[in-house]
C-alpha cells in the first residue's frame, strides 16, 4: 500500500475507533496482519472453544491455519467437519468467535449481510467474546455507503469466491436476487456492543477481504 494511503487509512481507523469505543466496542489497531495475529494468540485464553465466521480476511491473515494447528485451543473447525451445520450451531456458544465485517462505518457501527446468518447471530449473541478483524479498506462513511459497499463489492466478490449461481457473479453488482444460492438473506447493523467490550474490532492497515 502506498505510504500516503496507509497514513490516511490509519487516521480514518483512529477516528473510527473513538466512535466505536463510544458505542461500547473494544478496539485495537495494527499496521500489519502479523502483529494482529500475535495479539490474538496472546488474547485468547488456553482451552477456549473458538468458532469462526466465513471470512477471506481470516484466511489471509493465517488465523485459520493457526487455529487448525493450535493444540491449546478447541477449534470448532467448520471446514473439516462432517456436519458443518452442527459446528455452526456449536459455534454460537463458543467462548470466542472470530469473524470479519462487511463494513465498518466512521460513526462506529458494523454492517453485515449473511446467507445462513450464523455470523450475524454470533456477533449479536452467544459467544462470550467476539473479535472482528477488518482491513482498513472496509471503513466507509456511513450505513448508506456500507450498503453500497456490500452490493457492489463484498457480496458479488463473496459469491464468486463461493462459486454461487447468482446474478451478481455475472453482472458484478447486486441484482436483488432471491436465488436459492443467495448469500444475502439477513442484513444487520450492529450499532453498539450491548455488553461493553464483548465485541472487539481489530483494524489491520492492509487491503483484506472483500
Ligand atoms: S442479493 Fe443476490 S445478486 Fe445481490 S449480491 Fe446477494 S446474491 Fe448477489
Amino acid at each position: 500500500m502506498d505510504q500516503n494511503v496507509h497514513a490516511v487509512r490509519r487516521a480514518q481507523a483512529e477516528a473510527c475507533m473513538i466512535r466505536l469505543e463510544a458505542n461500547q466496542f473494544e478496539t485495537q489497531y495494527f499496521d500489519n496482519s502479523s502483529d494482529a495475529l500475535s495479539f490474538l494468540k496472546k488474547a485468547i485464553p488456553a482451552d477456549s472453544t473458538v468458532g469462526v465466521g466465513g471470512s477471506e480476511t481470516l484466511r489471509q491473515i493465517h488465523a485459520i491455519e493457526w487455529l487448525e494447528n493450535e493444540p491449546s485451543l478447541k477449534f470448532l473447525d467448520r471446514y473439516h467437519a462432517g456436519n458443518e451445520e452442527q459446528v455452526l450451531r456449536d459455534s454460537l456458544t463458543a467462548d470466542v468467535f472470530l469473524t470479519s465485517s462487511n463494513a465498518v462505518t466512521m460513526n462506529g457501527m458494523l454492517y453485515n449481510v449473511d446467507g445462513r446468518g450464523n455470523r450475524i447471530a454470533a456477533l449479536t449473541f452467544g459467544p462470550k467474546k467476539v473479535y472482528v478483524l477488518v482491513g482498513t479498506n472496509k471503513i466507509v462513511s456511513d450505513i448508506d455507503a456500507a450498503v453500497q459497499r456490500v452490493k457492489t463489492i463484498a457480496a458479488p466478490a463473496n459469491c464468486m469466491r463461493l462459486k454461487r449461481q447468482t446474478p451478481c457473479t455475472k453482472t458484478g453488482e447486486c441484482m436483488e436476487c432471491s436465488y436459492d444460492q443467495t448469500i444475502c438473506s439477513s442484513y444487520a447493523v450492529t450499532r453498539r456492543s450491548h455488553i461493553k467490550n464483548r465485541i472487539c474490532v481489530i483494524f489491520i492497515n492492509e487491503e483484506l477481504g472483500f
